[in-house]
């Protein structure tokens, strides 16, 4: 048997999810297929309380990380950096050639809007990307106000949020925030396979890319804008996938957004207190993560044995990332968790750890 994941992603696929992907193959230029996309987008819009765009883009997260930094700019890109994926953002930024700098605190603290001010005052800046949850570390970055502080201060930045580790985990509401771009994998929250990325994308964010030189192509959403109207994509999207979207969206619609965001809120505190109780937390308390908890292996147990024993009794948790393997364990409360989930894969480790 495979082991239950507590793994921040790719996170626990209910049965249910995993068949609505079995139905036969159509045509992605088909009717049939528009009225998916036609039908699986507003639900999208719902989620991220938004009426602006939401793309669906066949691809990992890290692709869109990359399409949407090369379409933000035509001055220079600042790159908030506060652990291993706000850092991804910074190489990729890089690595495309775009101007950059970037701002980073050490790992376990949050960046704050007061940092994003001062760098912003240079005037050099036309674009910020922001991690909301650092996936690394268990940090969840308090993106409402630094928009807030950008809206305020400096109307003409861009802010571009990789919600991968959180969008359809917690409340963000991509219109009242002013958010330009907010992107996420599928693998977590969402609680679906890998392979597409749900990306939320302003008008003010499409007017800047048609200012770019280099905004790319498979990205583009002057490329995807081409299709939008009539319900698809420029290329071939990965349409199971779609349809095991499509009905998740359903679920978390049923389950009510509040309840889902509360349901998180619950997972997160009983992780937290119990990590209070026997370990402790590894990350600044006042900006702890909902969706994963980065817990500091205070009582030096072997955690690639803890998790040897876990998988014995059906289940797996993230070692520490990078530098922080054995210093730290990962406990992720994510997608289709339940309290109750969480309860018993605590109750293990305290069994197995004799706590
Ligand atoms: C998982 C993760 C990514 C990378 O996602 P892929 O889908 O593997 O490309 C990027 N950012 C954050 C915050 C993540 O948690």
């Amino acid at each position: 048997m495979y082991p239950k994941l507590f793994i921040p992603g790719p996170t626990h696929v209910r049965e249910e999810v995993l068949q609505a992907q079995t139905v036969p193959m159509i045509g992605h230029r088909t009717p049939e297929y528009s009225a998916l996309q036609a039908e699986v987008t507003p639900k999208l819009q719902k989620l991220l309380y938004t009426t602006q765009r939401v793309y669906l883009y066949t691809s990992s997260s890290t692709g869109v990380m990359e399409g949407s930094v090369r379409q933000a700019s035509t001055k220079k890109v600042l790159n908030t950096v506060c652990g291993a994926f706000s850092k991804r953002w910074h190489q990729i930024t890089k690595a495309n050639g775009i101007p950059c700098d970037k701002i980073e605190v050490p790992m376990g603290q949050a960046i704050t809007p007061e940092m994003v001010d001062e760098a912003l005052a240079s005037g050099e800046y036309d674009a910020v990307t922001i991690v909301m949850n650092e996936t690394s570390t268990g940090v969840m970055n308090p993106v409402k106000d630094i928009a807030a502080l950008i809206h305020d201060k400096y109307p003409d930045v861009l802010i571009l949020v990789d919600a991968v580790s959180c969008m359809a985990g917690v409340k963000i509401e991509f219109d009242a925030w002013g958010l330009d771009v907010c992107l996420a994998g599928v693998q977590k929250c969402f609680a679906l396979p890998p392979g597409l990325t749900v990306c939320a994308v302003s008008d003010r964010a499409r007017e800047r890319a048609r200012q770019v030189a280099n905004p790319g192509y498979y990205f583009s959403y002057e490329q995807m804008d081409k299709k939008y109207e009539k319900h698809q994509t420029p290329a071939t999207p990965a349409i199971s996938l779609i349809w095991a979207l499509n009905k998740q969206m359903d679920d978390i619609l049923a389950e009510g957004l509040e309840n889902r965001w509360q349901r998180h809120k619950d997972m997160a505190a009983i992780v937290q207190d119990w990590a209070r109780e026997y370990f402790a937390l590894y990350s600044d308390e006042r900006y702890l993560s909902l969706t994963v908890t980065n817990v500091k292996n205070t009582r030096g147990i072997s955690v690639a044995g803890l998790n040897e024993e876990l998988r014995k009794r059906g289940a797996i948790i993230s070692n520490g990332y990078g530098d922080l393997k054995e210093k730290c364990f990962r406990i992720a409360h994510m997608g289709d968790l339940t309290v109750e989930d969480i309860k018993w894969l605590l109750e293990q480790i305290n069994d197995i750890l004799g706590l």
